[in-house]
């Protein structure tokens, strides 16, 4: 059997793929080498840098699975694998933890202003007037999506004293129930209630500008708003409008429309915290995630 590691992973799963397996490393593989090479493997591991496309997939006679150790497939033409009878993995668990605290990293840091404090006492200032901050005790939590990652940070804020409130179409009452939160049935009434607003639902047309110019207009004046989920859930340009005219406290952003962001409007603003989707980079969660997917293709190979 042979493995294609197109992305680099923890070297822990390489390992263990090592046991059963040829293994070939290339993390710099190009698309034209892909394709003429890919007939070759049996199974490949990807991360989000390799875009296994259609034409990849017709040409990949012997592939049986395709790892992707992460959680997004949008990089991995699902439709033609399956059509090809090629199975797709992915390690959604691995990430969870991480993600989730990478969300109550951008909270603090919004609610505490400390990213733009940070940039002011290294300019040699002392504006200790201009970083008023805000409790999060006694305040609302309103999260977008109640999955693996939204449950976790729940449960992370109820730490902090918080109260939560969930929109999630999906989740039935009694989850929310025995998780303490409440459930409501409309968007728009969790953005009037909530002071700190999570996004966890995935990119689907459902939730492609979830939040767009009437939602920010319904928002509270002071309200926090923080996307770790997808790009694209969040129209940036009525998020720009909202933080430049003062509609909302603040936002942080780990994802965006285009990754990298470049020259981004976003990038005048204080009120707002950008990080490089880096929300599921840790080395648990990355070592986890090479584990995870090493496994998942070792299952298929013993069959
Ligand atoms: P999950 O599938 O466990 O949870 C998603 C939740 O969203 C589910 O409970 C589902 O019912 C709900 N949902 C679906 N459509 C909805 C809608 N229209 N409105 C409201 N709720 C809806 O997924 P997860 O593991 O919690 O991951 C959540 C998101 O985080 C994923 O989209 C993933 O892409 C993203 N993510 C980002 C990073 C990063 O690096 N920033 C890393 C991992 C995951």
């Amino acid at each position: 059997m042979k493995v294609l590691i197109a992305d680099s992973i923890d070297e822990k799963g390489v390992e263990n793929l090592k046991e059963v397996a040829d293994v070939i490393v290339d993390t710099k593989i190009t698309p034209e080498e892909l394709i003429k090479t890919i007939d070759q493997y049996d199974a490949i591991v990807v991360r989000s840098r390799t875009k296994l496309t259609k034409e990849i997939i017709e040409k990949a006679d012997n592939l049986k699975i395709i790892a992707r150790a992460g959680v997004g497939v949008d990089n991995v033409d699902v439709d033609a694998a399956t059509k090809k009878g090629i199975m797709v993995v992915n390690t959604a668990e691995s990430t969870t933890v991480t993600v989730a605290e990478h969300t109550m990293g951008l909270i603090l840091t919004s609610a505490r202003k400390i990213a733009i404090a940070d940039k002011s006492v290294k300019s040699n200032k002392w504006e200790k007037a201009k970083f008023m901050g805000t409790e999060l005790k006694n305040k609302t939590l309103g999260v977008l999506g109640m999955g693996r990652i939204g449950s976790q940070v729940v449960s992370r804020c109820k730490a902090f004293e918080m109260d939560a409130i969930v929109y999630d179409p999906y989740l039935p009452p009694e989850v929310a129930k025995n998780m303490g939160v409440e459930l409501v049935n409309e968007v728009h009434d969790l953005l009037k209630e909530a002071d700190f607003i999570t996004i966890h639902v995935p990119l689907t047309p459902e939730t492609k500008d979830l939040i767009d110019e009437e939602e920010f207009e319904i928002m509270k004046d002071n309200a926090f708003i923080v996307n770790c989920a997808r790009g694209g859930i969040i129209n940036e340009d009525a998020l720009y409008n909202a933080l430049k005219e003062n509609k909302i406290g603040g936002a942080a952003l780990d994802v965006y429309e285009n990754e990298p962001p470049k020259d981004s409007k976003l990038f005048e603003l204080d009120n707002i915290v950008l990080t490089p989707h880096i929300a599921a980079s840790t080395n648990e969660a990355q070592r986890d995630a090479a584990i995870i997917a090493a496994d998942e293709i070792v299952e298929v190979f013993k069959g």
